[in-house]
Formats: structure tokens, sequence, C-alpha cells
């Protein structure tokens, strides 16, 4: 049976498919991920051209049919195209390393309104003109899909002596997302890296933080605090758990 689906989506990648075709990878509010193809999208008249291009925010009107592994675009109209973000290599570079994990990691017919919400709403953030700590969005990103996808960070308290961890570094685990304060670390089977005290609240921050509270969190990071190491640390928790190894070529083409 067909039906019809309209829905918010982001368009993940698209790929041409015939003379005048492309097909389109979607991450749609209603049904996670989803291919479509969008015929005539590449005649010099079409309605949809240029609504489809990678990162854009959009509306569409799919025909829908379970059995079918590709989709039918009917409609598509542009919601945000996020305009500074393009503008700026190093947040363009964050949104497509954002769009890769959903690519490699968001399945078909999936109930990700929440994870739909979240992401539209920290790229609206993303999308300012005065982004100085472009990476924190990232990794924010990181430490909410890792939750959504059902093993997220447990840093508020020590895994050993369950209290707010004083003595520093800390231990993070990549394998239980948790961390052992410096007092009761012991050589453990497990993966794990040391958080300094500024690295640990960083991350402790961005589990709380909503997308609309990373401006405010942007302009007070210390300029001695190296976020790189938590990239690292969060990307191992989630191939991990995941079972992949994600690379993230988006990074590698933007950052220095
Ligand atoms: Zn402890």
């Amino acid at each position: 049976m067909t039906r019809i689906l309209k829905t918010d989506a982001l368009v993940l990648h698209s790929l041409r498919w015939s003379e005048s075709s492309k097909i389109i990878h979607l991450f749609t509010a209603e049904k996670g991920s989803l291919k479509a193809i969008a015929r005539g999208v590449l005649r010099p008249k079409s309605s949809l051209r240029g609504v489809l291009e990678n990162l854009n925010q959009v509306q569409v009107v799919l025909s829908v049919k379970e059995s079918r592994g590709l989709q039918i675009i009917s409609q598509a109209d542009l919601l945000n195209p996020f305009t500074h973000i393009r503008e700026n290599l190093d947040a363009t570079a964050m949104a497509f390393s954002i769009m890769e994990l959903l690519r490699s990691l968001i399945h078909e017919n999936e109930a990700s309104q929440e994870i739909f919400r979240y992401t539209s709403g920290l790229l609206q953030q993303l999308n300012r003109p005065d982004i100085s700590h472009p990476l924190l969005f990232l990794l924010s990103f990181i430490v909410h899909f890792s939750e959504y996808l059902g093993f997220g960070w447990q840093v508020e308290e020590c895994r050993k002596c369950r209290k707010l961890p004083e003595s520093f570094p800390v231990k993070a685990d990549i394998v239980n997302g948790s961390i052992t304060c410096a007092r009761c670390a012991t050589s453990d089977s497990h993966p794990q890296q040391a958080l300094s005290k500024l690295q640990w609240r960083l991350l402790f921050r961005l589990q709380q933080e909503p997308p609309s509270g990373l401006p405010a969190l942007m302009s007070k990071i210390p300029t001695d605090l190296n976020m790189n190491p938590l990239l690292d640390l969060l990307l191992a928790h989630l191939n991990y758990h995941t079972d992949q190894s994600l690379q993230l070529k988006s990074l590698k083409m933007y950052l220095p």
C-alpha cells in the first residue's frame, strides 16, 4: 500500500541517478533514515532545483511504500539552508560530520522526532555569524546522540566512590562511559583516557545543555582548554558501542 508522508527532513547526501534525477538520503523527523528519488530535479526549470542540497532542512512530501527500498519525493520546500554554516569552513566541517554520523547510525523506520528536533536546534545555533568554538557543537551532538542510542555518559560522579570528583585527572572509561577519580583510579582492563578538570567539567556541562545553551557555554571556554581529546574519547565510545569505525572524513578536510 502506498501512502503519502509529509515530514521535515535534513538532506544528508545526494547522488545523481540519471540525466535529470537524484537519489536523496534524508534524515526525517517521522521515519528516521529514508532514501528517495527526486525525479526531474536536475532540469533547469524544476521547482525542486537547489532545494535538495546537502545540509538543507526541508519539508518533503513523499509517496511511501514500505516494501520499496527507494521512496518518491513529490514535493519539497526549503526551510533552512544554514547559510552562515556554509560561509564558515570549520562550522561546515562540524555540520557535515554530524550528517556523516546520522547517515551511518540512524535506521529506517525509526521514531526519531526527539533526535531530529535536537539536531535541528543544534544546527540553528551553529548557524550564527559569530561561532568561535565550532567543535563544541559536534561534541554536544555526540554526547546527546550517544544518549539517544542508549549508551549515554555517566560523568557526574566517580564510578567507585560515588562522589563528585575532586582529584584530577579523572579516568574516562570508553566501554561503560563512566569516570573514576584520581584517588580511586586503578589500572583497569578497559581502555581509559585521562581528562583534566576543565575537560571533565565541559563534558559534564555538555550533557546538561540544550542547543540554546551552547552560545553562552561557547563564550566561557577557557583558552587553555584542549577539546580535541574529548572528541577522540566520545568517538571511541561511539565506535565501541556501535561496532563501527567512524572516521568523520569531513573533519579531515577542514580542521588544521
Ligand atoms: Zn573516586
